[in-house]
């Protein structure tokens, strides 16, 4: 018997940074997999699926509190900041929780569904985090019916299209997993956020890696690309393939030559690249496909042939937060502060140590 708390309600570690102003809502604690080697979100956590009247009674509470803050009472605990965080986005969207919520049986996810209509009718968009090989182990007609009942958006962690560097990363799923997963979602009429992450397989599996991940796309046709660069670091599993020198490390630049690959072999009526993640050392690489694409090359090619000390220049500032787009440089006061920050590094790490540098800075994302 599971003890419900009718006060307060549950939440997961995360959410993808498009769902910051999302009400979120745990259906399951954990990832069912947990193995890939890049990721330790969910490492210390035993998986469960959640009991449903556990999270029919976090509905409702989330709306009591709703209700009060709508009053005008005054948000002083943790699960007050979320709904009031939630309601200065407007309170239309939710975020189902954690790594693969929809491992949980159809049935259940139909009934949260439902109640979480009945007591959030003004919620528009519900989006979720869901693994491929889940998405095709359930019928195109569960998947429509989750539509039905309100769920709009899944987000799959696809990273790559390249089985040898999927059975490297422990993904536990080929591409035609990944495009089995995806196209049951596309079927059922739900937008589909696929993530790819540049630099994943190093020098050794780089071009295999671009070519595949967009083959494996072209197949899908998802709704957005959603580009997540690789960050290693010594606390990962994944860290052994590069420290042992089975996988050698690219480079910032060599990952945006490796970007420019998969760009231009991608062939998706419609689909959105997104690159919205910090890691990305181009965060305005946005635009629809086809019709955007030259200009996302553009941008890439605009990058690459800059002199060598503005491609420094705009990496450390990058990788010190202080700029997202290659006009950002233009503006006097960024560019002085980053001037200071490449001096320094030239002078602690060398001329030659701008990478090194930088993937230290990358690796606090960690
Ligand atoms: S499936 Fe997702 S949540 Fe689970 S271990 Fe892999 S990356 Fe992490």
């Amino acid at each position: 018997m599971v003890a419900i708390d009718m006060n307060s309600f549950e939440t997961g570690p995360i959410r993808p940074p498009s769902e910051a102003g999302s009400y979120l809502l745990r259906l399951t604690r954990g990832c069912p997999w947990n193995k890939c080697k890049f990721c330790r979100t969910y490492r210390r956590l035993a998986f469960e699926i959640r009991d449903v009247a556990e999270v029919v009674s976090d509905i409702d509470a989330m709306a009591v509190i709703r209700d009060d803050i709508k009053s005008g009472k005054p948000a002083l605990d943790q699960n007050s900041w979320l709904v009031e965080n939630a309601l200065r986005s407007g309170g239309t969207t939710a975020f189902l929780q954690d790594g693969d919520s929809l491992a949980m049986k159809p049935d259940a996810v139909r009934h949260i569904l439902g109640h979480l209509h009945k007591r959030f009718p003004e919620i528009t968009r519900i989006t979720s985090y869901a693994r491929s090989r889940t998405m095709a182990s359930r019928s195109v007609e569960d998947l429509t019916s989750y539509r039905e009942l309100g769920l709009t958006r899944i987000h799959i962690g696809m990273e790559s299209g390249h089985d040898p560097l999927l059975e490297i990363i422990k993904k536990g799923a080929t591409g035609d997993v990944h495009i089995r997963g995806g196209r049951r979602v596309v079927e059922a009429g739900i937008e589909l956020s696929e993530y790819i992450m540049p630099g994943l397989g190093g020098h050794e599996l780089s071009k295999g890696h671009a070519l595949d991940s967009a083959r494996v796309l072209n197949q899908i046709s998802p709704d957005f690309i959603r580009l997540r660069t690789v960050c290693l670091g010594p606390k990962l599993p994944l860290w052994e393939e590069f420290s042992s020198g089975k996988l050698t490390r690219l480079s910032d630049i060599e990952i945006v030559k490796e970007i420019r690959t998969f760009i231009a072999a991608l062939d998706v009526d419609g689909a959105k690249i997104v690159s919205d993640h910090i890691l990305n050392l181009l965060g305005e690489l946005e635009g629809r496909l086809p019709t955007e694409k030259e200009k996302l090359l553009g941008i890439i090619d605009s990058f690459l042939s800059l002199p060598k000390t503005e491609q420094e220049l705009f990496q450390v500032a990058r990788r010190a937060g202080m700029l997202e787009k290659l006009s950002d440089l233009d503006h006097q006061g960024i560019r002085a502060k980053a001037e200071k920050v490449l001096a320094e590094i030239y002078r602690h790490y060398g001329k030659d140590g701008v990478d090194e540098a930088t993937q230290e800075m990358m690796g606090r994302y960690l």
